[in-house]
């Protein structure tokens, strides 16, 4: 079986507007572009179909999701506040309270063409149609709550394709895995009551929106539902290998689950300007081979990756790459340029204070049921 991809140009052209990277327009921020924008997500697009892996990958077509299908996680007041906002001649913005989550005219429609991408991807996961699949949609999701956006994602775009996987195929215990550099906070919430879905999520101290602490474990119907691993800026593959070994990997024997959903963020990559931590691609490859060696022993190789953040354009395709290769089992020829200078950093090993963090993560694991 292969490995189902999804892309769709016009995730492309999803346009955040003028801004400097994180700063909105006035003052003296001089005018640029969003931080957020295509070129990250076109060009791993592009390098998967020049280097010619694309033509064996099974492709999937994404649909428009639509009013019903967001309803079942986001409230209708939200919806037509988007509806409203997108109607306006410059677009709007989907996040109330911080305003960085922008959009142009027209771009609500891209944005539930993400959702609908990342439904179609798990459900051919779930029916068998594909053994794993990479859906590069795009806006993100893992901010987004069900009444407003938030970190530039407009709708939860993995939860509602829990929901609806759920309803279709009977799909009952999912787990997912966030090694986005910022909390994956939304996705905590929406499924904070829900014991049946485990939420993993590896990032920075602190970053953004502000918690995903260890002590956040899951409401009282679901306590260990919600594993959060905070890690100290700087960490690099030593950190992220060693608590995929004592935390992420016995959670997921513990739990079950009869899929795992990754939300991969590559702004924990080395050269990220949005993220302080030091992962390569080379790292992103083996914590994705951890992932399938799981999914193998737990849930018939199940596996969807939905790409969620990552900021440099440069080294976000090599790192995505490494993921879609080591889905797919194909290595393509084309090669990290960075790799071989980054990898020699003695700094990439687990230090001791990495270690403490890792220490008190380990602690949730009796929770987890
Ligand atoms: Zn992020």
């Amino acid at each position: 079986m292969t490995t189902g991809w999804v892309w769709h140009e016009r995730y492309g052209w999803y346009d955040t507007g003028r801004y400097a990277g994180v700063i909105p327009p006035g003052g003296w921020g001089e005018p640029d572009i969003h931080m957020e924008n295509g070129e990250t997500k076109r060009r791993l697009a592009s390098l998967v179909s020049a280097c010619g892996l694309s033509d064996q990958l099974h492709s999937i077509t994404p649909h428009v999701a639509s009013d019903e299908e967001l309803l079942v996680v986001h409230t209708g007041k939200y919806l037509s506040y988007l509806k409203e906002q997108d109607a306006q001649f410059r677009g709007g913005v989907a996040d109330i309270g911080i305003g960085r989550t922008t959009f142009s005219s027209g771009d609500l429609e891209i944005a539930r063409l993400a959702v609908g991408g990342v439904m179609d991807a798990a459900g051919a996961v779930a029916r068998g149609d594909v053994k794993n699949a990479y859906a590069l949609t795009r806006p993100p999701g893992h901010h987004a709550l069900p009444d407003t956006g938030l970190g530039f994602c407009v709708f939860a775009n993995i939860p509602l394709a829990i929901h609806d996987i759920r309803k279709k195929y009977g799909v009952e215990r999912v787990a997912v895995v966030d090694w986005d550099v910022h909390h994956g906070n939304g996705t905590q919430d929406i499924f904070w009551n829900d014991p049946n879905v485990l939420t993993i999520s590896m990032h920075q101290d602190r970053l953004f929106p502000k918690f995903g602490l260890v002590g956040e474990r899951g409401g009282a119907e679901a306590e260990g539902s919600c594993l959060n691993i905070p890690l100290p800026p700087g960490s690099g593959g030593g950190a992220y290998r060693s608590a995929f070994e004592r935390v992420v990997i016995p959670a997921l024997a513990k739990f079950r689950p009869e899929m795992i959903v990754v939300a991969s963020g590559f702004d924990s990559g080395n050269f990220d300007p949005n993220g302080r931590m030091m992962l390569n691609s080379g790292d992103y490859r083996w914590m994705t081979e951890q992932v399938l060696e799981s999914a193998r022993q737990l849930c018939d190789d199940r596996v969807l990756v939905v790409h969620e953040g990552g900021y440099s354009a440069f080294y976000v395709p090599f790192c995505g790459l490494a993921v879609i290769e080591a889905l797919s089992g194909i290595k393509s020829p084309a090669d990290d340029p960075c790799l071989e200078r980054l990898v020699t950093n003695p700094m990439l090993e687990l230090q001791p204070h990495q270690t403490a963090y890792i220490d008190n993560a380990v602690t949730t694991l009796k929770c987890i049921r």
